[in-house]
């Protein structure tokens, strides 16, 4: 029988990574993990982690000027972004410690440097070779920027963690998950906020409506939200940058910030000279199970660009290990996955957009409230809140919910649980609410409107 170093080798510790080395080592599994960047890769270094601890970092703006309603004098607040940075920064120190530790103590050997696949049973790092029954990818992803006349000149949200000043004016390009982000988080530190588009609505993908609503959430906020444009050329002055939209406009600015999607991260470490297949966008293709075409080798999380997300890398890697070394298998269920948008105001969404619904079921009802968050009648603030369901009238099952407001994303997440279980607008109707807050809403949704 053929011996190898290891039973395992994983290449990436990012989530996905690091969970699929964890509990393969508590099995008992001899494992490696090779890492080239920082341990617990996109999502705490670069991703999720730093992205909220700036979201929670620019809402005290809000808080500062919502105060005086409750009574409060404030004096006179000033922010800043190195102490910010500072902080941060030693927060993901502390992770990365963390994580090291918790590799440490559940035996798997953590290997510093990038890999390179050799062969279907052995990687390379830093010249030495290590062999292994099977190997899992967990490379994830990396920012994908279009080509265009200027383009050294932008920065994407891996460098905007680490900016040492502040710009006065920033242009985002794109108008998904990150560039509406970092617009909300920039807009309340002050900085003049240009989001440029090429699409009509923000945020394609998610329900038509909490698209509409944000970007007019955002417009009233003073973020500047260019639909149907593009940059089309780049220039640098000494003191700024003038990017040249499709419609020949001339904009300057101090940085340009594209957040225009990610890309698996799957060339340059041996994958096709291997033959292991891809798809058209560079996502590693597997089976159900994980495996690529090459049977020793195994992939997962953003490098396979299904949905990404951590917990779904967390969810993929917990499955594969489960499958693979467990006694237990249970597959990963695609559908009805909850996500947040930690914009301003947050995002959550769980099941079909009402477009989506239309095109599956003949019979949807549609719930649908605009409110004033309670805070806000104090605050003087004018910001709403935006609660949608929807329903298919055969069976009363409820198949979508969307809201904007504040903590949607904490709310969300009990909604996702009811929908898995199934739940009936009949069930919605019959939970007693929570009085005082905005949950309350889901269940007492009384007329459809459409
Ligand atoms: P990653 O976390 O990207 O890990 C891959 C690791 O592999 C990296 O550490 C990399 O250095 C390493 N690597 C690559 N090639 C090699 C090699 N050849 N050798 C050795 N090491 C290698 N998701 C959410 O659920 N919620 C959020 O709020 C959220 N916010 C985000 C905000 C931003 C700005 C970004 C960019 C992403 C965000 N995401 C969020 C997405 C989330 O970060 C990813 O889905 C998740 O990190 C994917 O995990 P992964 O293990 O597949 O890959
Ligand atoms: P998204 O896919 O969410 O958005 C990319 C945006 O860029 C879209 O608006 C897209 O437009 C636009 N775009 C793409 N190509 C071009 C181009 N060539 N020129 C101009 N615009 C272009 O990617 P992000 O980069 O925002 O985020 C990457 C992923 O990371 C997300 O999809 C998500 O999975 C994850 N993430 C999750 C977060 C969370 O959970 N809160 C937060 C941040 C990231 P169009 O719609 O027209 O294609």
């Amino acid at each position: 029988m053929t011996q190898y170093n290891y039973d395992l080798f994983v290449i990436g510790a990012g989530s996905g990574g690091m969970r699929t080395a964890r509990m393969a080592a508590d099995y008992g599994v001899k494992v490696a993990i090779a890492e080239e960047r920082y341990l617990g890769g996109t999502c705490v270094n670069v991703g999720c982690v730093p992205k909220k601890l700036l979201a929670y970092a620019s809402q005290f703006k809000d808080h500062f000027h919502a105060a005086a309603g409750f009574g409060w004098t404030v004096g006179k607040s000033t922010f800043s972004w190195p102490s910010l940075i500072a902080n941060k920064n030693q927060e993901i120190g502390r992770l990365q410690a963390v994580y090291g530790n918790q590799l440490q103590q559940s035996g798997a050997e953590i290997i510093t440097g990038r890999a390179q696949l050799f062969d279907a049973h052995t990687v390379v790092v830093d010249g030495k070779k290590y062999s292994a029954e099977r190997i899992v990818i967990a490379t994830g992803g990396w920012p994908s920027v279009p080509d265009m006349s200027g383009k050294q000149h932008i920065v994407t949200s891996n460098e905007m963690f680490f900016l040492n000043k502040l710009p006065k004016s920033i242009i985002i390009v794109g108008g998904g998950y990150i560039a509406v982000e970092f617009a909300s988080i920039l807009d309340s530190f002050g900085v003049r906020t240009t989001l440029c588009y090429r699409g009509h609505k923000l945020l394609r993908g998610f329900d038509e409506d909490v698209g509409d609503f944000l970007a007019h959430e955002m417009i009233r906020k003073g973020i500047n939200v260019r639909l149907n444009t593009d940059i089309e050329a780049i220039e640098s002055t000494a003191d700024c940058f003038t990017a040249r939209l499709i419609d020949g406009s001339r904009v300057k600015t101090d940085l340009i910030m594209y957040a225009t999607g990610r890309l698996p991260n799957s060339t340059g470490f041996g994958l096709k000279a291997l033959g292991v297949e891809l798809d058209i966008d560079g996502a590693i293709k597997v089976n159900a199970d994980y495996q690529t075409n090459i049977p020793s080798i195994y992939a997962l999380g953003d490098v396979t660009n299904r949905v990404n997300l951590t917990p779904v890398a967390l969810a993929e890697a917990t499955a594969l290990v489960n499958k693979l070394y467990g006694d237990q298998s249970r597959a990963v269920d695609y559908d009805n996955i909850p996500t947040a948008v930690f914009c301003q105001p947050n995002i959550g969404t769980v099941g079909l957009t009402e477009a989506q619904a239309r095109e599956r079921y003949p019979d949807i009802d549609v719930y649908k409230t605009r409110f004033t968050p309670m805070k806000n009648t104090l605050s003087g603030m004018d910001e709403k809140s935006l609660i949608k369901m929807i329903v298919v009238r055969s069976s009363d099952r409820v198949v979508g919910i969307h809201m904007i407001g504040p903590d949607a994303p904490e709310i969300i997440q009990g909604m996702a649980i009811a929908i898995r279980a199934g739940a009936t607008k009949a069930v919605f109707d019959s939970t007693i609410g929570v009085h005082p807050t905005a949950a309350e809403e889901f269940v007492s949704l009384r007329e459809a409107v459409t």
